[in-house]
Formats: C-alpha cells, sequence, structure tokens
C-alpha cells in the first residue's frame, strides 16, 4: 500500500484511538473502544507491513517497544495474560493490538474477538481515557 493512503500514514486512525506515546521505534494508542480494559495499539514509526523487511536493529527496537508498552498495561492493568495479535490485512502498516485478558473475562483461551455491535462496545469518557493514558505515560 501507498503512504499516502495507510490508514496509519494519513490521519484516519485519530478518530479511532488516543495517543500515549511516541516511544524510540513506535507510536503507542489507546484504542477508544475498551471492551478489553487497556486495549493498545503499537504502531511502526515507518511505514512497512512485513517484520521480514525490516533491519536487525529496527526489528529489535520495535519488539523492544512493544515489550515495553505490555509491561505498563501489566503496571496499569493486572490483566492474567497479554495477548499479542499482528494481522494487517486492511491496514497492513505493521502494527501489535496488545490486549490485556482475564480469566474470568471474554474470550480466555481465544484469540480475543470484539463484539462488533455498535450498542455493546465500550467507550469511556474523555477524563477516563487521560486517566489511563497517565496512568499508561508514567510506565513508558
Ligand atoms: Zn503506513
Amino acid at each position: 500500500m501507498n503512504p499516502n493512503n495507510c490508514f496509519y500514514c494519513t490521519e484516519e486512525y485519530k478518530d479511532y484511538m488516543k495517543e500515549v506515546a511516541i516511544l524510540a521505534h513506535s507510536r503507542v494508542y489507546l484504542n477508544n473502544e475498551q471492551e478489553y480494559p487497556g486495549r493498545c495499539y503499537v504502531v511502526l514509526d515507518i511505514h512497512k507491513t512485513e517484520l521480514f523487511q525490516l533491519d536487525d536493529e529496527k526489528l529489535a527496537g520495535y519488539m523492544k517497544d512493544v515489550a515495553k508498552v505490555a509491561q505498563a498495561i501489566q503496571h496499569v492493568f493486572s490483566p492474567d495474560k497479554i495477548n499479542y495479535a499482528v494481522y494487517g490485512d486492511i491496514d497492513s502498516h505493521i502494527h501489535f493490538h496488545l490486549v490485556p485478558k482475564t480469566r474470568a473475562g471474554k474470550m480466555w483461551g481465544w484469540p480475543f474477538e470484539l463484539t462488533g455491535e455498535e450498542g455493546k462496545k465500550k467507550f469511556l469518557t474523555e477524563e477516563q481515557y487521560q486517566s489511563i493514558i497517565d496512568k499508561l505515560k508514567a510506565h513508558l
């Protein structure tokens, strides 16, 4: 995909997520939809679509960012497990979904799934988003 019409290289993503931090090799966002509390994206800072396109330094640096964000989520939300999902069929710019899960919560033992039903999506107030962002930032 041409970076000019890439979801993550344009401003389009801003309707769906809030910036948490800029790290050495990535941008970190909190998803507006919070069915899984603390769900974040870690978006590579350059337009590449496959991990094998990165040189060793970039790949290691990006993975370090992913691990750092996961650790911050662990500190703030104490999930039983964080799931790491990389798909990119539609928006192929490399990004990890970091999805905190609990044994008693949704889809334990299975890939995370969103309801996709408007009425069941979980959105927060601006104050609640900011509170989460502040807490995550304190660990990044
Ligand atoms: Zn892109």
